[in-house]
């Protein structure tokens, strides 16, 4: 156990999921090189498979609905081939936006897990708490902040030097 390792409490809400957020870090990693900002999703299978994969790529392809969220959970329903993800977890590095809580809600996901908080934009209990709303029929589960600092340090760095 390295020294970093050793001063991070134990958390068994999070840290089960430290993994999964490292795979959507990947993603996010890569969205620079088209001048997207980084963020970055997994989707995640019943069995904790990875079955989809997204990045911002609203830059790269002239997208406005080409936030991560949404493309992982296309590839997703692609992968199991039906619509709904129920069983299934999204993970994303940073708080979805009002568009993919709302993908979120209707592709019947179990659970979201994010990363950094976006007090600005955030509709999973920052500005609004779309996916937990009382009045939808379907409300995910929320788990928030892991590896928040590591994915909110992506994002400052990559404002910092545009
Ligand atoms: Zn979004």
């Amino acid at each position: 156990m390295n020294a970093a390792a050793e001063n991070t409490p134990h958390d068994p809400v999070r840290d089960p999921w430290r993994g999964p957020m490292r795979a959507a870090l990947a993603e996010a990693v890569q969205a620079p090189a088209t001048g997207d900002v980084p963020v970055g999703a997994v989707v995640l299978d019943p069995d904790g498979a990875v079955i989809g994969r997204g990045r911002n790529e609203r830059e790269a392809t002239g997208d406005p609905t080409g936030h991560a969220e949404v493309l992982a959970i296309r590839e997703a329903a692609a992968a199991v081939g039906e619509w709904r993800l129920s069983g299934c977890t999204l993970v994303v590095t940073l708080e979805p936006c009002t568009m993919c809580a709302g993908a979120i809600v209707l592709s019947r996901l179990d659970r979201v897990v994010y990363g950094a908080v976006d007090e600005k934009a955030g509709a999973a209990g920052s500005l609004w708490d779309v996916v937990r709303d009382r009045r939808l029929n379907h409300r995910p589960e929320v788990v928030a902040g892991v590896l928040a600092d590591e994915c909110a340090t992506l994002l400052t760095d990559f404002f910092r030097t545009r």
